[in-house]
């Protein structure tokens, strides 16, 4: 969905948070193409999110958010991904890892 995005930035992060869900839904459900349909769900929120984030291209990462948006039960399911393939895409998409950490550097503006 990256046309929903306002910025070059969300649309990297949308990139970044699918490539850590399909490697999640890869290592533990078996996904050979497409994640499956929790993973699917999973996703689908995550940009939902993004795409309403007040903080829009000035926000720090999701996991170093003071407001945290998510919805328990969507924020522990997108823990558990994030730790597993967090270190993981330093292998496999350095360019994205390397970006994403250093967004998580910025301190989080709201949008004017
Ligand atoms: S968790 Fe924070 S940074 Fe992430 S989308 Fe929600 S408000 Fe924006
Ligand atoms: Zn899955």
């Amino acid at each position: 969905m990256p046309h929903l995005f306002s910025s070059h930035r969300l649309r990297r992060e949308a990139r970044t948070v699918e490539a850590m869900i399909r490697r999640y839904c890869r290592d533990h459900h078996g996904a050979t193409t497409e994640p499956c349909p929790d993973c699917r769900d999973l996703l689908a929120y995550a940009q939902q999110r993004l795409h309403h984030c007040p903080f829009q291209h000035r926000k720090t990462t999701c996991a170093n958010c003071p407001v945290h948006c998510y919805k328990p039960a969507q924020r522990e399911r997108i823990r558990t991904v994030m730790r597993h393939s967090g270190p993981r895409m330093l292998l496999s998409h350095p360019v994205l890892a390397l970006l994403h950490l250093l967004d998580g550097l910025r301190r989080p503006r709201r949008k004017p």
